[in-house]
C-alpha cells in the first residue's frame, strides 16, 4: 500500500497504459482522479475502481480542462502524484510532407499537455509540501525508426521537459521523471489506423508479434509492465530519483537477440 493517503491524477486512463496505472495506484491505496476524452472508458474504469477512482471528462489539449482536473484532485486533498500520459499517434508524415495544423495538433496533444499538467499541478503539490510526477515519453524519443516524425519529436520534447521540470521543481520537493515504453500492446496503433472490432484485435496481435520478434525479451509488452515502472517512480522507493528516464522496452533499444 505504497500510496495510502495519496491523491493521484492520471490522464489517458480510459485505455491501455493509463488504465493499468490507475488500477495499480488504486490497488496500492491511492485515490485517483482520472481525466480522458473517452467518457465510456472513463466510466468503466471508475466502476472497476471500487470508489477509489474518480473520472472527470478531460481534453488535455484544453488548459481549462487541466485546471479543472487539478481542482478536482484538490477537493480530495491532493494532488500528491501526477501521471501525464494521455496520447495518440499524431500526424503521420515525413518532415517534407507535414502540414502545420497537423504538426501543431500533435505537439498540443503530446507535449504542451504535459507542460500544462505540470504547470497547474506543481503549485498545488507545493502547497502540500511536495509530490511526484511521471510523464509518458517513448523509445521514439531516442530512435528514428519507432514512430512518425511529429510524434517522435514531441516525445523527445517530453524527455527534455522532464529534465527541465525536475531542475525547476526540486526546490519545491517535487520529483519529475519520464517513462519510455517500447512497443506495448494497447489500442494506440489500431486507433491511429482507425481500426475497430476484430480487425483491430488482429492488427494488435500482429503488431505485438512483430515487436516481440525485434526485442531480446521475446514477449509482447503489456500495459501492466509500464504501470509497474510508473508506480516505482511515483513511490518513495524512488525518493532520490529525479530528471531521469526509464526505458521499459523489453531490450528493444539494445537490438534483437542473436542465436550465437
Ligand atoms: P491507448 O490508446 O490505449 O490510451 C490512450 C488514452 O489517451 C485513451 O484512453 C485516449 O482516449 C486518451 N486520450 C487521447 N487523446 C486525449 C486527449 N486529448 N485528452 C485526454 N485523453 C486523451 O494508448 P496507450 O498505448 O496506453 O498510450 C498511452 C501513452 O503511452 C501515450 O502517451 C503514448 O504515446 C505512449 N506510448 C505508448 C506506446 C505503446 O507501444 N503503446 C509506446 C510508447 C509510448
Amino acid at each position: 500500500m505504497r500510496f495510502e493517503g495519496k491523491v493521484a491524477i492520471v490522464t489517458g486512463g480510459a485505455s491501455g497504459i493509463g488504465r493499468a496505472t490507475a488500477l495499480r495506484l488504486a490497488a496500492e491505496g491511492a485515490t485517483v482522479v482520472m481525466g480522458d476524452i473517452d467518457a465510456e472508458g472513463g466510466a468503466a474504469l471508475a466502476a472497476e475502481g471500487g470508489g477509489r477512482i474518480h473520472f472527470r471528462p478531460t481534453d488535455v489539449t484544453a488548459e481549462a480542462d487541466i485546471v479543472a482536473l487539478v481542482a478536482a484532485a484538490q477537493e480530495l486533498g491532493g494532488p500528491h502524484l501526477l501521471f501525464n500520459n494521455a496520447g495518440a499517434g499524431g500526424l503521420r508524415a515525413p518532415i517534407d510532407e507535414i502540414d502545420l495544423a497537423g504538426w501543431d495538433r500533435t505537439m498540443a496533444l503530446l507535449l504542451s499537455s504535459v507542460a500544462l499538467g505540470i504547470r497547474h499541478a506543481a503549485p498545488a503539490m507545493t502547497a502540500l509540501g511536495g509530490g511526484a510526477i511521471v510523464n509518458t515519453a517513448s523509445v521514439a524519443a531516442l530512435a528514428a525508426g519507432a514512430a512518425p516524425t511529429a510524434y517522435s519529436v514531441a516525445k523527445a520534447g517530453v524527455r527534455h521537459l522532464t529534465r527541465m521540470a525536475a531542475a525547476d521543481l526540486a526546490r519545491h520537493r517535487i520529483r519529475v521523471n519520464a517513462v519510455l515504453p517500447g512497443f506495448i500492446t494497447t489500442n494506440i496503433f489500431a486507433s491511429a489506423m482507425e481500426l475497430t472490432g476484430t480487425v483491430r484485435d488482429t492488427a494488435n496481435a500482429m503488431i505485438a508479434q512483430a515487436a516481440s520478434n525485434a526485442q531480446p525479451i521475446r514477449r509482447a509488452g503489456r500495459a501492466e509492465d509500464i504501470a509497474a515502472a510508473v508506480c516505482f517512480l511515483l513511490s518513495d522507493d524512488a525518493s532520490f530519483i529525479t530528471g531521469t528516464d526509464l526505458l521499459v522496452d523489453g531490450g528493444l533499444s539494445v537490438g534483437p537477440r542473436h542465436s550465437w
